[in-house]
């Protein structure tokens, strides 16, 4: 594996590479790696990639300092994790490298309905971040194939929304989301979990099995409060639990039983917060 810190150097690096004939896999992430991440290397190396993984924790996307100060970082075991699974390039930038001109005065995307609602409105300028980030990564690395995770289901949304805007040909891929045993979705942030809230948080997963088991044709308000209650109940706050449309995010108070449905949530566990989702009719 080949360690770039500057972007000039890692672009002039992958151009040589594609001049030889190889594609580009990318798999931006935030470090602290888990086996969801070693997921999308695995994917991207089996599609014959180079495949360049990179870690940077993006400040401009943390609405809440504290935890952009908590991230967990434990970049000497990354290394070591991207290694042994055969990941080609690490990219490791500073704040400078992504943001050469500092994050006063960040180009604005137009995100639209996307980002008013469930991330979009509990993390304000978070996507922004996203996008900030992204775009800038995209044009160090100008991948031919992009893989992100669908833990992340709004992020994959609102980042296919951004590669329409750079009208990029990168093919975008969403991976499953991978799960500790009890079904609990790996994530960084469950590091920070102590032991009773970890044996709490499979509740979120129980919960979106409840929704997937229990959905029917019809309104879907009754099964929602029922959903938030057993949240309330294993001590979660919760910030949503919704089901909308899986192509376009839009809530889906009524379902006529065809539409492609997903549930989201995201709840703390004391300061602890946690994401995850589930397509409900598939
Ligand atoms: P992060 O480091 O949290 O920014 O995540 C980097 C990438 O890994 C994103 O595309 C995430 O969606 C993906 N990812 C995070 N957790 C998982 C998981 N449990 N399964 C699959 N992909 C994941």
């Amino acid at each position: 594996m080949i360690l770039f810190k500057r972007a000039n150097e890692l672009t002039d690096y992958i151009r040589q590479q594609r001049s030889a004939g190889r594609k580009i896999g990318f798999v931006p992430t935030m470090g602290a790696l888990h086996q969801g991440h070693l997921s999308l290397i695995e994917i991207s190396g089996k599609n014959k990639n180079l495949t360049v993984c990179s870690i940077f924790i993006n400040p401009t996307q943390f609405n809440d300092p504290k935890d952009f100060q908590k991230y967990p970082i434990t970049i000497e075991k990354d290394i070591y994790l991207l290694e042994k699974k055969g990941t080609d390039i690490l990219f490791l930038p500073s704040d400078e490298e992504i943001y050469p001109g500092g994050t006063a005065n960040m180009q604005h995307f137009e995100l639209g309905y996307l980002e008013t609602v469930l991330e979009g409105k509990y993390r304000p300028g978070h996507f922004q971040g996203v996008c900030q980030v992204m775009h800038r990564l995209l044009r160090i690395i100008e991948p031919d194939h992009l893989y992100m995770g669908q833990k992340d289901y709004q992020q994959c949304m609102v980042v296919k929304r951004l590669l329409q805007i750079m009208q990029s040909e990168i093919i975008f891929h969403t991976c499953d989301t991978m799960r500790e045993p009890d079904g609990l979705a790996m994530s960084s942030r469950n590091k920070r979990l102590n032991d009773v809230d970890r044996k709490k948080a499979v509740g979120i997963f129980e919960t979106l099995l409840y929704l997937k088991k229990n959905v029917r044709p019809g309104d879907l308000s009754s099964l929602l409060d029922t959903a938030r209650a057993m949240l309330a109940e294993k001590d979660f706050k919760v910030d949503y639990v919704e089901i909308a449309d899986a192509e376009t995010l839009e809530p889906a108070h009524q379902w006529n039983g065809q539409q492609k449905i997903v549930a989201l949530t995201a709840a703390f566990l004391n300061e602890v917060r946690l994401i995850d989702n589930m397509i409900l009719n598939s």
